[in-house]
């Protein structure tokens, strides 16, 4: 699938050629429980009468990027399925970079089997070399990082191969210059940031849904609206350490087996944030996130 509205589907197949296709009425039920039934990335089977166009199988997925939907009930939302890697969209300025969005955006990745990479946009305006300091730091764990600039066309290469052969996932605080990012990536796509949709009329960020663009063979980019909060799906507080890669190697090395890495004498993972193997400020984060699972967990 290449983009899947409220109502439509837009189908592309191996010769990407467009279809415009809808969603057999069991299938939409199946969604009531399973979360969403079709997504974009889903491979499907279709059957066509006189012009409409119907999907009625999909295929299991190998993976999927889900996040909990905004709301006070707990229910997931899966942005896209059968990834390669997700790629996070930030900036170090205009807007500063958020920290707590991007640790949980790296989390989600780590947790659904997803590999990640961060990039820090509008390179142009970081005379200080934040963005060097910032990549350095998600480097320990083992995040590769890129600094671009679109209007520059720095780094927009090395990025382009990064993603070739490998469907990814751009996701990104809004304003943080994605589109302009997927534009400069995609050349002779000019895709319009804030574009219209043909058929419905509104702006394409006003949906929730992501769209696959697919320039050439080999190059698959999927877009998604901007967040400006991200909660996690599927991740529990208990193992929300697993969800922080460079935590590994020193999680089951702790005096005691249930440390929670607080006050406990030798921890193995302080330890390693003292010593400086661990940011300082991932750990001070992960504390954070796991407090906020945990309250939530109280109240369901
Ligand atoms: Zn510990």
């Amino acid at each position: 699938m290449s983009r899947v509205d409220f109502r439509s589907c837009t189908l592309l197949d191996d010769d990407d050629a467009q279809l415009e296709v809808g969603v057999l009425g069991r299938l939409m039920g199946r969604s009531k429980s399973l979360g969403n039934a079709v997504v974009v990335g889903d491979r499907v089977s279709f059957t066509i009468e006189g012009d409409r166009a119907t999907i009625v199988e999909v295929e299991p997925r190998r993976n999927a990027f889900a996040r909990r939907a905004s709301g006070a009930r707990p229910v997931g939302q899966v942005v896209a399925a059968n990834l390669d890697q997700v790629v996070l969209v930030a900036s170090a300025f205009q807007p500063r970079f958020r920290e707590g969005l991007a640790d949980r955006v790296l989390s989600q990745a780590e947790h659904s089997g997803l590999p990640a990479r961060l990039v820090i946009s509008k390179r142009d305006l970081d005379r200080e070399h934040v963005a060097a300091r910032i990549l350095s730091d998600y480097a320990r764990a083992g995040v590769p990082g890129h600094a671009v600039c679109s209007l520059t066309g720095e780094g927009i290469d090395e990025l382009r191969h990064a993603c070739e052969t490998r469907r990814s996932l751009f996701l990104g605080h809004s304003g943080v210059g994605k589109s302009t990012l997927l534009n400069a990536l995609s050349p002779g796509l000019a895709l319009a940031s804030g574009g219209v949709n043909r058929k419905t009329g509104k702006g394409r960020h006003t949906t929730s849904a992501a769209w696959l663009l697919r320039p050439r063979p080999g190059l698959e980019l999927i877009d998604s609206p901007g967040v400006r909060t991200f909660g996690l799906w599927g991740v529990t507080a208990r193992d929300l350490e697993q969800a922080y890669p460079e935590f590994r190697r020193f999680l089951g090395s702790c005096r005691f087996g249930d440390c929670r890495h607080g006050a406990e004498p030798a921890c193995a993972l302080r330890e390693a944030v003292e010593r400086g193997e661990v940011s300082e400020r991932r750990f001070a984060s992960f504390l954070n996130l796991r407090a906020e699972l945990e309250s939530e967990e109280e109240r369901s």
